[in-house]
């Protein structure tokens, strides 16, 4: 432990020359835990990967007490491009922190993972301090292997129809929206990896998407044209999402069938992207989750733990294109009714579990 004291010998706070160092407890730094995120995991890593996926690997070293240490873990992952791919991630502060906290990201040492880095049967080498230059670390953190379970997940095939309802036309891409813009959201939260959009022709429908008495059943009659649509395109494999505009904000504001290959929402600039990813949740094969909607269906299969209690994510989320931090219970799922959204792991691995059994375009 005098070694730990000369790293902490320039610390303030301590005694000056000729007086004794407070005492403390002794300092041993061990590694709390590790995980690759790319949108949502958990601390046991629970939420599997996808390939070809950008994320973000985060490392969580824990020290005993106050310390001066800034140890770097080298990072080594094999099976996927330019394997054995290797790099060392520096401190990113000048201490070992002493607690846990997911949503600061200078608690961890973090380090962005290519997509084309993951693959399925890929190893990861964790080595905790490999110059040895921090007496005080625990050796079983110096190397630290395990495999990765990582996915491949299919691509998906989704076609924006402009919807002509009451004089009004869907906008796809004008006033500031873009074909990227609408996906945007989307990919951040969901396990996907590559997405094929295409814009389709207007689809004019005497149904009336405003907000009326019998709104629901105008938005079933668009539901069912894009159905008819897509069929006669031969789009076996596509969504069809149609783009409403609509006079005002009132009333239904999209509607999709749970695990259906139609859907519909509003194109309203404030929330076009968040309500394309609610409703392609339910194409996808999810239920609401539990914050605000008065419709759960019978079963949502919705996690009753409190970490998910009232729609929170269960887990830590992280936006890996932004370095943005999603803290639960703050950030509520986005299959519920309750801004701001992310997505939980409940609806992320629900999502990659449909996509492999639904069968859908299953061309890698
Ligand atoms: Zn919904």
């Amino acid at each position: 432990m005098v070694v730990a004291l000369a790293l902490t010998g320039s610390c303030g706070g301590g005694g000056g020359h000729g007086s004794q160092p407070p005492p403390s407890a002794p300092l041993s730094i061990s590694l709390h835990g590790w995980y690759i995120t790319q949108a949502v995991q958990t601390l046991d890593r629970s939420v599997p990967l996808v390939a070809r996926r950008d994320g973000v690997l985060r490392v969580f070293l824990r020290a005993s007490a106050a310390n001066h240490a800034a140890p770097t873990v080298r990072v080594t992952i094999t099976g996927g491009a330019g394997s054995p791919w290797q790099r060392t991630i520096a401190a990113p502060a000048a201490s070992v922190p002493t607690g846990f906290d997911e949503n600061s990201l200078n608690a961890s040492w973090n380090l962005p993972i290519p997509g084309n880095v993951l693959a399925p049967n890929g190893h990861i080498q964790i080595e905790v301090d490999p110059d040895r230059a921090v007496a005080e670390i625990d050796p079983a953190a110096h190397n630290v292997q395990s495999t990765l379970e990582v996915r491949r997940v299919p691509i998906l095939r989704i076609t924006l129809v402009p919807v002509v309802q009451s004089g009004l036309t869907g906008e796809v891409e004008t006033g500031g929206r873009t074909r990227n813009a609408w996906l945007a959201r989307f990919r951040a939260m969901y396990p996907v990896s590559q997405i094929d959009v295409h814009v389709g022709a207007p689809l004019h429908t005497t149904a009336n998407l405003n907000d009326h008495p019998h709104q629901d059943h105008d938005w079933v009659q668009l539901l069912g044209e894009l159905r008819t649509l897509r069929l006669a395109n031969g789009d076996v494999g596509r969504y069809y999402y149609g783009v409403v505009k609509r006079s005002n904000g009132n009333g239904t504001q999209g509607d999709t069938p749970v695990a259906a290959q139609e859907a519909a929402g509003w194109d309203d600039l404030a929330g076009y992207q968040d309500t394309f990813a609610h409703e392609m949740g339910h194409a996808l094969g999810r239920n609401h989750a539990p914050c605000g909607v008065a419709v759960f269906g019978n079963n949502t299969g919705w996690p009753t733990d409190p970490a998910h209690a009232g729609a929170a994510l269960g887990a830590a989320g992280l936006d890996v294109a932004t370095l943005t931090p999603k803290a639960s219970p703050a950030f509520k799922d986005i299959m519920g009714y309750c801004p701001p959204y992310w997505v939980s792991d409940t609806t992320y691995k629900g999502i990659m579990d449909w996509n492999e059994a639904a069968g859908v375009s299953l061309d890698y």
